[in-house]
């Protein structure tokens, strides 16, 4: 696996010395937020019982509660005295870091464990590794393999098969399989984590998947899917924003479409927006250009306008790209 900007780092040289220690994700945690987050939670609780170790997230959504000690999560920041060491995963850039984010900045250290090609190492120590299917899949080339329980081992396989789309995306590495396997052989019940967690949806869930995959629209010659939800529709469904993960993923399936792009009405024009690519477009860069951020295949960005506005700055810079793509090809 390729490093940017970062060296592998050695566990217990971090925290050495360290008493009180934080660990925080970003705001809508996914999958592999919450696995990665929970995973080096509860290893540190196991394994460094002198440190008071609190991981701090936004309500964890229903689904990933199977997860051990996700009843412990702390979902707001209260003063106090600073934290030696705020630890955080899976987030690309401070600000995503939420309410989370003033106890990182007063921390005497932090550490930021992270798989986003976006993040330019904005912590004091950063391991960032762009290549690496997930944030959880990091964590676990940091701990000592024969320590990790079974509880740790179920969180982080559940970040790993979240990321990787259950092991199917290209991001997905020998390396991965290879993780997964040493935590299967931990007795977790891979299955159900799968099954539980990442398949299960609620009938909310399933309908208002429906009304996006009925209203969306082929454009720029069948090669991109739109979708929106609206505030009303959210309203009428009575779903939370927790409710469409994985519309933008179902609506990438769609045969001969190169990206998929999902809207969600925060707030008046205001959308949340998720993008997905085949394999020509890296909506990273899209989404980075509008001032979000993430992955070649997997990116979100929040944007103000209309929605046909919003369509229309996302789908210029899909052009632009694959414009660039065709000069390319040409000048072999
Ligand atoms: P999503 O479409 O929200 O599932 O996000 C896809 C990927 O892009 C995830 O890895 C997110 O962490 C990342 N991402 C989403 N929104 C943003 C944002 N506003 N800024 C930076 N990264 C983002
Ligand atoms: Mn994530
Ligand atoms: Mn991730």
């Amino acid at each position: 696996m390729e490093l940017k900007n970062s060296m592998k780092i050695v566990l217990n040289d971090i925290l050495k010395g360290k008493r009180k220690v934080a660990l925080g994700g970003h705001v809508r945690p996914d999958g592999d937020c919450v696995g990665s987050c929970m995973g080096l939670y509860l290893y540190l609780k196991e394994q460094y019982p002198d440190i008071s170790a609190d991981v701090y997230l936004e309500t964890v959504p229903e689904a990933y509660r199977i997860i051990n000690g996700t009843d412990e999560v702390k979902t707001e920041a209260l003063d106090g005295e600073p934290y030696d060491l705020f630890i955080c995963l899976d987030c690309g850039d401070p600000e995503r870091l939420g309410f989370s984010r003033p106890l990182f900045e007063a921390a005497k250290e932090t550490l930021c464990i992270d798989h986003h090609v976006s993040n330019d190492a904005f912590a004091d120590e950063n391991y960032i590794v762009p290549d690496a299917s997930s944030t959880s899949e990091l964590v676990f080339t940091l701990l000592d393999t024969d320590k990790i329980s079974r509880a740790s081992a179920e969180a982080l396989y559940m970040g790993i098969a979240h990321d990787t789309g259950v092991f199917q995306y290209s991001c997905t590495s020998p390396e991965t399989m290879e993780t997964a396997a040493a935590l299967m052989r931990k007795g977790i019940d891979a299955s159900k984590i799968i099954e539980k967690t990442y398949y299960e949806k609620t009938y909310i869930q399933n309908q208002i998947l429906g009304r996006a995959l009925l209203e969306s629209m082929l454009i720029m010659d069948k090669k991109c899917i739109i979708s929106v939800i609206r505030k009303k529709s959210m309203d009428f469904f009575h779903a939370a924003p927790a409710d469409l993960e994985g519309i933008v993923s179902q609506l990438r399936m769609t045969k001969g479409v190169e990206v998929a792009i999902f809207l969600h009405e925060l707030a008046p024009q205001k959308f949340k927006v998720s993008l997905r690519s085949k394999g020509l477009v890296d909506v990273s860069e899209i989404a980075k250009y509008y001032g979000g951020g993430g992955h070649v295949r997997a990116a979100g960005v929040t944007m103000e306008g209309s929605s046909h506005d919003v369509i229309n700055n996302i789908t210029a810079r899909i052009v632009h790209q694959l414009k660039h793509e065709e000069e390319q090809e040409q000048e072999l």
